[in-house]
Parts: structure tokens; C-alpha cells; sequence
């Protein structure tokens, strides 16, 4: 027996009790980020890419990965990958860049840098969670305000509520997850000069979408665009990145742990980001395939087709819970975002897969009808 006792209590206390009076109660009310387990089924619930790398590709990462030296720390602002992205986009001169563990941790370092007592995040809903999730976490209070019927941004809304709440953090997913479209740029301009504090263009889907903020980052002082590498067929590594003014990086950098890109991930990437031509040919790849499995979706009774931007697509059925189950006995896994949302009373997100696996979804979609 150690010192805690039999029963994890030491002087008395069950660790429940301390934790009820030191855990935040909005804390303590969330539920963790559940991910599905998607063994032996098609899966099209996360936005991934469908590809997997060539061999010759992989032999090259596990290369590169056998030359990282293990005893040492990686790079903390990791300058190479850096450079192979600026290189890779190319970025607008004079901006400043920063990367993460995934974009869902720099969504988390903007919001903690951003922080104080009464300070207000604004995003249109409905939208990607980990908006409201981080507001939570770092202390800060969420305001959502309601996308319209068609998904478009509600301006006037916005405005009026920016102009209440002085938020000083604005999220702008374009296209928008789980809806899957890419707000009106002027829609997005329009914000981005009535908000006080840092706009959040997240773009995240943005390989399937002609249209791009980043060049924009030296017109709108308080413009920052997301982006990342999981949905172009590099969700393994965790690597996303941030484009905005030096001012506004170097404040998130002090926010930043200091080794938060691990080296195999930059080992990894080194090799990837100068695969242009690959990623450029997936992304096309998956455009075609979504425009087969879009119109081909449209085609089934009783499936409503949302217009989409990006490698996913939302479709209203006339009762996901149970298309939900039926597809995943079926073989094939999506996103049941029904619940989630009013707005998205008995919808599915379905990812774009390749041509096999969208066929088998056609095809446990088409026996359910
Ligand atoms: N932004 C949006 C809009 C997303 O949909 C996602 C992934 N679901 C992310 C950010 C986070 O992506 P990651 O952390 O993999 O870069």
C-alpha cells in the first residue's frame, strides 16, 4: 500500500472531491473529443485524404526519419519546414509564419494569447467545435451567431453582434465545416473591417477551393489564415500553420511551447513539401471525385445535397441516426453530426473517398431507400 491509501485518498480526500473544488465546472461539464474506431469500414467520417503515399515516397520519409537524432530536441520553430512551405505556397513577402500541432493547436494558442477576464470569441454557427471548445478552455466567452438557411454568412448579424460584443477574436471557417462551404469573400472583408480584434480565416479545406485570404494578409491588419496539412493527405504528421502579420506571430510565439513540432513530424514533412506535384494532383483528383459523388448523390431519393467546397459533403436524409447505423453495418463509416446543431437536424457529413469506396456508400445508400 503507498501513501495514498487503498482507495487513491491521502489525509482523508477522494481525488472526486478535490477535483469537484479545483476543476472548473465548464470544465468538468464537457464531454472529451470522442473519435470513432474505424476498423475494416470504409472510412469517410474525419475529411482525411483517401490516398495513401506511394511506396517509393515512403521509403523516403523512413529515410529521412532514421537520420533524426533522437538524443536531441527538434528545432523549436521548426525553420526548415518553414521555409519548404513558404517555398511550397508561396506567401505573400513581409508576413510572418507560424506552425503547430495541427491547426487545432494553434486555434488553442490564439485563444490562450488572447484571454482575459470578459474577453469575447465570435463565430458564425454552425462550425467547426474546437472554436467554441478553446474559448471554453482558455476562459473566454462564446458567442455564436447563426449562419443563414443557405449556410451563407449572416452579415448584418455579425456585424450587429461585433459591434455588441466587441470580440476580440473572430473564427471564419472557409469553406465551413460541417456545411462545407466557402463564405463570399466580400461577406469575409466585411467582417474583417468592422471586427476590433484578430478574424480567423480557417483554411483548413482550402486545396479545394480556388479562392485563398492568404494574399490578403498585408491589406487587413487583424487578418490571420489558417491552415493545414491534414486534409491534403497528411493528417499523421499533426502540422498546421498560420499566416499573419510578423506583429500578431510573434505574440503567439510567446504562447507557443517551445519544441511543439516533433522531429519526426518535420523530418516527414521536409520530404512531403516537395512533393508539389503529388499534393496538386491529389487535391485535383479528389475535386473530380467529388463532383461524381456529389451529382450521384443527388440522384438518390430522399438524399438532400448541401453545395460544398470542400473534400466533404453534407447531405440531409430523413432520419440519420438510424442511415448512420445502417451505413456502418454496411461497411462504411461517416460523420453523424445530427444533434449537433438545429441546423443540421438529420445530417451526415460524408468525406470524399476514392472512386471504390464512394461507390460502396452509393451502394449501402441505395439498398436503404
Ligand atoms: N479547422 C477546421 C475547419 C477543421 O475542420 C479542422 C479538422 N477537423 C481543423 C481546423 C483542425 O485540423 P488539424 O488540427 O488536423 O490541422
Amino acid at each position: 500500500m503507498n501513501d495514498r491509501g487503498q482507495e487513491g485518498r491521502a489525509g482523508g480526500r477522494a481525488a472526486a472531491d478535490v477535483v469537484a473544488a479545483v476543476v472548473r465546472p465548464e470544465i468538468r461539464a464537457l464531454t472529451a473529443y470522442a473519435v470513432a474506431k474505424a476498423d475494416n469500414l470504409v472510412k469517410l467520417d474525419a475529411n482525411e485524404s483517401p490516398f495513401p503515399l506511394p511506396a517509393a515516397l515512403r521509403a523516403k520519409i523512413a529515410a529521412a526519419i532514421a537520420d533524426v537524432a533522437f538524443n536531441r530536441y527538434p528545432d523549436g520553430p521548426a525553420d526548415e519546414v518553414a521555409a519548404a512551405l513558404r517555398a511550397l505556397l508561396p506567401l505573400p513577402g513581409g508576413c510572418g509564419l507560424i506552425l503547430g500541432n495541427g491547426s487545432d493547436e494553434l486555434i488553442q494558442i490564439i485563444a490562450l494569447a488572447l484571454a482575459r477576464p470578459g474577453a469575447v470569441v465570435l463565430a458564425p454557427e454552425p462550425t467547426f467545435v474546437m472554436y467554441r471548445m478553446s474559448a471554453l478552455h482558455a476562459g473566454m466567452r462564446f458567442v455564436g451567431v447563426p449562419l443563414t438557411a443557405g449556410f451563407a454568412l449572416d452579415v448584418d448579424a455579425m456585424q450587429a453582434a461585433i459591434e455588441r460584443e466587441r470580440p476580440a477574436l473572430v473564427f471564419l471557417a472557409s469553406p465551413n465545416n460541417p456545411t462545407g462551404n466557402l463564405f463570399a469573400a466580400a461577406d469575409v472583408e466585411r467582417i474583417l473591417r468592422a471586427a476590433p480584434g484578430l478574424v480567423v480565416v480557417d483554411e483548413a479545406y482550402g486545396a479545394y477551393t480556388d479562392d485563398s485570404f492568404v494574399p490578403r494578409v498585408g491589406r487587413f491588419p487583424n487578418l490571420l489564415v489558417l491552415r493545414t496539412l491534414s486534409k491534403i493527405g497528411m493528417a499523421a504528421l499533426r502540422l498546421g500553420y498560420a499566416v499573419a502579420a510578423p506583429e500578431w506571430i510573434a505574440e503567439l510565439n510567446k504562447v507557443r511551447q517551445p519544441y511543439n513540432l516533433n522531429a519526426l513530424t518535420q523530418a516527414a514533412a521536409r520530404v512531403l513539401l516537395a512533393e508539389r506535384a503529388l499534393l496538386a494532383q491529389q487535391a485535383a483528383a479528389i475535386r473530380a471525385e467529388r463532383a461524381r459523388l456529389t451529382e450521384a448523390l443527388s440522384a438518390l431519393p430522399d438524399v438532400k445535397v448541401f453545395p460544398t467546397d470542400a473534400n466533404f459533403v453534407l447531405v440531409q436524409v430523413p432520419d440519420a441516426p438510424s442511415w448512420f447505423a445502417r451505413l456502418r453495418a454496411a461497411g462504411v463509416l461517416v460523420k453523424n453530426v445530427h444533434g449537433s446543431h438545429p441546423a443540421l437536424a438529420h445530417c451526415l457529413r460524408i468525406t470524399v473517398g476514392t472512386p471504390a469506396e464512394d461507390d460502396a456508400l452509393l451502394a449501402a445508400l441505395k439498398a436503404m431507400a
